[in-house]
């Protein structure tokens, strides 16, 4: 008998009240989900958000800690004592914060709540670049050339392992993120300083020395594969991501899907990437990032969360991710399959961060004005306010402008008027420099590589 969704979830996932361990944009968008699928929520705050908008609309509201997040977004034994008090069946991680962080989940699931993410020994595996690099190997994952090995001590045998990839290479910290615990390294004799930094850097930031190497590329764009599975055995994937518009290795747009990338070169990708999730048992949604440097894809690592720039697959697929997320973690199956999956039109995503558009230091500060655009093809997603105060404690993104429109070009339109339309008063945003973005040429051509916003940077400076 085929399993239906009524069947599957009466298995034994079945939770009514959800608490989402975030906070900000992520949290009112997990909050309206959960809504829709008709389930309790519980809001979670440090002592900087008391005043949070999402607070008043969730079911329960708990402050759980000091502004530092340490303390608070972050303290697992409090977020779970929220959960027990409010009654929560299940958490949500939303980004950031406890969502990648195996212990956490493992935590939860041993409280006898449900992890809406994957299971702890995905996180784990996936957690750790090294690991990660080598189950996608043996998935048949194309990967950036280098051993899915640590580093070893020996100069020697670290000297050869770079002539084999040739430089130049880039030195990785297994346990990076967030752009931070990497070093490229352009020639021979630069390479045992770059390592002896990389492995203090990562020893400090991410409590962990291992280190690999891989060869560093050059001109790619970056390039990602949103997947979903559900816990009985099915995979699939919702198309791509173009998110090569970064500074400091930080996304600032995004866009569905990457543009001028022939079908038949992105599909085995996407299958390959299905079938890796199928090998290790993958549950929840995902992204599988890759580099794309003539006409070939390099893998470089996996997001096992939800993602930032999650709405520009949700606005082409039409498939609701966070629902389609909550679902699964309720034991139901998968209500689509692959050949129902179809990409319409483009999308573009902007984060709209609260800081100088020109030093892009932090700005933190009451919201005195705030006017958002409207209009057919626009999404907005926030937790802003006019009277809102943006803490310094956090990160600054404080709005995802979002754009759905039939062609890139008309998109790319669409987000200049768009952000013609948004008005933040009060506090510095980047709005500026996104809207000086949109009129770029080179931009509106598509296919601009990583590097090309930082020297789109420098030209202004220099102008
Ligand atoms: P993090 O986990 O810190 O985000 P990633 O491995 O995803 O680190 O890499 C972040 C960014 O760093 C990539 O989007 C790309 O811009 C750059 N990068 C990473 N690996 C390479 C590589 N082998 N060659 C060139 N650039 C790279």
């Amino acid at each position: 008998m085929p399993e239906t969704s009524e069947h599957s979830a009466a298995a034994g996932h079945r939770f009514d009240t959800v608490l989402i361990a975030n906070r900000g944009e992520i949290a009112v968008r997990i909050q309206r989900a959960c809504r829709e699928l008709g389930l309790k929520t519980v809001a979670i705050c440090s002592e900087a958000d008391r005043e949070a908008p999402y607070g008043s609309t969730a079911d329960s509201f708990l402050c759980i800690g000091p502004s530092s997040a340490a303390k608070s977004y972050l303290n697992q034994d409090a977020i779970l004592l929220a959960a027990r008090l409010a009654g929560a069946g299940a958490i949500h991680p939303g980004y950031g914060f406890l969502s990648e962080n195996a212990a956490f989940a493992d935590a939860v699931e041993k409280a006898g709540l449900i992890f809406i993410g994957p299971t702890a020994s995905s996180i784990a595996i996936m957690g750790d670049k090294i690991s990660a690099k080598r189950a996608m190997m043996a998935a048949g994952v194309p990967c950036v050339p280098g051993p899915d090995t640590a580093l070893p001590d020996d100069p020697s045998t670290i000297e050869r392992i770079a002539l084999e990839i040739g430089y130049p290479v880039i030195i990785k910290a297994a346990g990076g993120g967030g752009g931070r615990g990497m070093r490229v390294v352009p020639k021979a004799d630069l390479l045992h300083e770059a390592i002896a930094l990389t492995r203090e850097e990562a020893r400090k930031a991410f409590g962990s020395p291992s280190l690999y190497m891989e060869k560093f590329l050059e001109h790619p764009r970056h390039i990602e594969i949103q997947v979903i599975c559900d816990d009985h055995g099915n995979a699939l994937w919702l198309g791509h991501r173009d998110c090569s518009m970064q500074r400091r290795h930080q996304k600032v747009v995004e866009e569905a899907p990457a543009a001028g990338i022939a079908p038949d070169i992105i599909q085995p990708v996407g299958m390959a990437c299905v079938q890796a999730c199928l090998q290790i048992g993958y549950r929840g949604v995902g992204t599988f990032e890759f580099l794309y440097e003539d006409g070939a894809f390099y893998f470089i690592e996996m997001n096992t969360r939800l993602q930032v720039e999650h709405p520009v697959t949700e606005m082409t697929s039409g498939v609701d991710i966070v629902q389609a997320q909550i679902r699964g973690a309720q034991g139901h199956v998968l209500d689509l399959i692959q050949g129902d999956v179809t990409c319409e039109g483009h999308s573009f995503e902007c984060r709209i961060n609260a800081e100088d558009p020109e030093t892009f230091l932090p700005s933190a500060g009451v919201v005195t004005h705030l006017a958002l655009p409207t209009g057919p093809g626009i999404r907005v997603d926030t937790h802003i306010h006019a009277g809102y105060k943006v803490s310094p404690y956090y990160d600054s993104l404080i709005a995802k402008l979002i754009v759905h429109a039939p062609t890139r070009a008309e998109a790319m339109a669409r987000m200049r008027e768009a952000l013609a339309g948004t008005e933040v008063e009060g506090i510095s945003t980047n709005i500026p420099f996104l809207r000086a973005l949109f009129e770029d040429g080179p931009f509106a051509q598509g296919e601009t590589d990583i590097h090309y916003l930082e020297q789109w940077l420098k030209l202004r400076r220099a102008a």
